[in-house]
């Protein structure tokens, strides 16, 4: 099976206390295609300005990505940038610069439309919903968003996420869009909003999958050293969309596999983890199928009682 991803493709200046890049490559839809690709074919959306090097066209294309549908138009790639906390559990956002994708109207290619998998990565709400409508025959679909939406376009948010299966977001996010402490009834409340699993991602200490009136928890891995975190989100994100598309699950059949949802969330948190361990996508460049079953197991024993 195959995935559908859209989201910004960007160059990020990052800086944590191991270290400071003025600018590499990022953004949601890279961090989540490349994560997902050592799973399941993966089809990107997105636009670059001309700025956007070849070396990262071709990083992309390395790992067996559909770029078909990326559009280069005069003008800068999206940027970001961001400061992470001594402990890196916090992160400043100090700059982002919509740029090319301020005027952004994708067209998704006509090999595109009939995929089952869609993820629709943090980026514009009205972008992720114009993605969604043009799909056609899609059996999954959900995405990630982050608090500069929600803070600034809530509405149109709410009406983007009632159509998605399910939504990924991080715990302080959730609370923000639900209006919640509790992270039970955050999980109810958001619920209710239309997607009917709700992954809430914990940083450091893990994640939670809500499908139904079932909870599955995931530990976080132990990492002997972090270097930085950006994309790890997404990375979870890759990972378990990833995993979903190459068993074929459907989230919405009820006799769904409780097992494999919680394996995507485990190979969510396994990318997630990998990806802190270098700056940007670096980790990705050597990392092997085999290091990750390996983690996979790790994880299997981290729990077992
Ligand atoms: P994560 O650490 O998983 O939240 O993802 C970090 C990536 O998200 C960075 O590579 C950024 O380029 C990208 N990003 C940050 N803010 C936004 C935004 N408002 N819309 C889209 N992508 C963003």
């Amino acid at each position: 099976m195959s995935l559908v991803v859209v989201g910004s493709l960007a160059y990020d200046a990052v800086e944590t206390p191991h270290g400071k890049v003025d600018r590499m490559l990022g953004g949601s839809c890279t961090y989540v295609s490349v994560a997902a690709s050592f799973f399941s074919p993966v089809s990107i959306v997105g636009v670059v300005g001309d700025d956007f090097a070849e070396e990262d066209v071709q990083l992309l294309q390395g790992r067996g990505i559909d770029v078909e549908g990326v559009e280069r138009v005069p003008g800068k790639t999206f940027f970001w940038s961001g400061v992470y906390s001594e402990d890196m559990n916090e992160r400043t956002t100090l700059a982002t610069d919509l740029n090319v994708f301020a005027d952004f109207q994708p067209k998704l290619p006509a090999s595109y439309k009939t995929k089952p998998y869609l993820f629709l990565g943090n980026i514009q709400p009205q972008l992720q919903k114009d993605v969604r409508r043009q799909m056609n025959g899609v059996r999954l679909a959900g995405g990630d968003t982050m608090n500069l939406w929600i803070e600034q376009t809530r509405e149109p948010l709410l009406d983007t996420i009632k159509d998605w299966d399910f939504l990924l977001i991080n715990d302080g996010e959730a609370r923000m869009l639900s209006g919640e402490h509790n992270i039970k009834k955050t999980a109810r409340a958001i619920l209710e909003m239309g997607p009917k699993t709700l992954i809430i991602k914990r940083g450091e200490y893990g994640a939670l999958l809500f499908h139904d009136d079932d909870v599955f928890s995931a530990p976080g891995y132990l990492l002997d050293s972090l270097h930085d975190p950006t994309g790890a989100g997404d990375c979870f994100a890759g990972g378990f969309m990833g995993y979903l598309s190459s068993r074929n699950v459907d989230l919405n059949d009820p006799a769904a596999d409780r097992k494999e949802l919680s394996r995507a969330v485990i190979y969510g948190s396994v990318m997630g983890s990998f990806c802190c361990e270098r700056f940007g996508v670096e980790r990705f460049r050597s990392l092997t199928r085999a290091e990750i079953d390996n983690r996979f197991q790790e994880f299997k024993s981290l729990t077992d009682f």
